[in-house]
């Protein structure tokens, strides 16, 4: 029995990825900053292979908070896997972004998928190995990206990290790789196509159509899509897959 958690997945992709994890036997950690959201992912977890999903808060700004949820989890059932799933956008154009946007959208985007792996990586390695997987983006790749301009360095640094985990942490058995999803409809994506809309002074239903015909596989990504290529790669079938960024963008974009 794998024991995963999760962060951020109290909504959107995070949500996603505790339900494909749990319909395939893990038992899941549900964590959010919002204990009421994931309670309520718990809520609708299937329970057909693990009655007992757990649910916590964790504010993955905290380190001494994901140590206690690691140490926890892992006293009462042993961690195999941690995912970094919790992540903020907000479109600015560069010049206007201030500076407490960009020390935000580090903390959680970056420094937090580097405590939080930290406080992970120390209980996993301890039990002689596991996974970790981060979640990054397309925007992670490319910074040909609208308004995002703190949310691109971000998710350039989560690859970058995600690289040098993987390789310090193959010693002690821990596979760490990241995720590049592209265009995904989340209550993200709707704070986006508004905000977009009014920057470009256009609809919503028109940025969601320039999204649309961006996707060569011509339709939006659902956060199931996403789900689907974590739990691949903290399957055995990706047992010799560490350090990548896994692309999952409907062809959004090709590297
Ligand atoms: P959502 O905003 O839909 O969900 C993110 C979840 O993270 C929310 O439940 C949110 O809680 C929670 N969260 C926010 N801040 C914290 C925090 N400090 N500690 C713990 N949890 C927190 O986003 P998505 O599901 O769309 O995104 C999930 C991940 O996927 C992110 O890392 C994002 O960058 C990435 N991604 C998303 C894409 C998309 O198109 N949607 C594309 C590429 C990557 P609350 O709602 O209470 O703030």
């Amino acid at each position: 029995m794998t024991t995963t958690v999760i962060t951020g997945a109290g909504g959107g992709i995070g949500r996603a990825i505790a339900t494909e994890l749990a319909d395939r036997g893990h038992r899941v950690v549900v964590t959010d900053v919002d204990l009421a959201a994931a309670e309520a992912t718990v809520a609708q977890l299937s329970t057909q292979h693990v009655a007992d999903h757990w649910a916590r808060r964790l504010d993955v700004r905290d380190p001494r908070a994901a140590a206690t949820v690691a140490e926890e989890v892992d006293a009462a059932h042993g961690l195999d896997a941690w995912v970094n799933n919790a992540g903020i956008s907000a479109m600015v154009p560069f010049l206007d972004v201030e500076p407490a946007q960009v020390e935000r959208t580090l903390s959680i985007n970056l420094a937090a998928v580097f405590t939080c792996g930290q406080a992970a990586a120390r209980v996993i390695a301890r039990r002689g190995g596991g996974r970790i997987v981060n979640i990054a983006s397309m925007a992670g790749k490319q910074g040909r990206v609208p308004y995002l301009s703190d949310y691109v360095a971000s998710k350039f640094g989560v690859i970058g990290l995600t690289q040098a985990m993987a390789f310090e942490l193959a010693e002690v058995g821990i596979r760490v790789n990241s995720v590049c999803p592209g265009y995904v409809a989340t209550p993200m994506q709707d704070r986006e196509l508004i905000w977009e809309a009014s920057l470009r002074d256009t609809t919503t239903e028109a940025v969601r159509d320039l999204y649309l015909r961006d996707t060569p596989l011509r339709r939006l990504e659902e956060p199931r899509d996403v789900a689907k290529v974590v739990a691949f790669l903290l399957s055995d079938d990706a047992e010799f897959i560490t350090g990548e960024a896994i692309a999952v963008n409907g062809g959004a974009f090709m590297d």
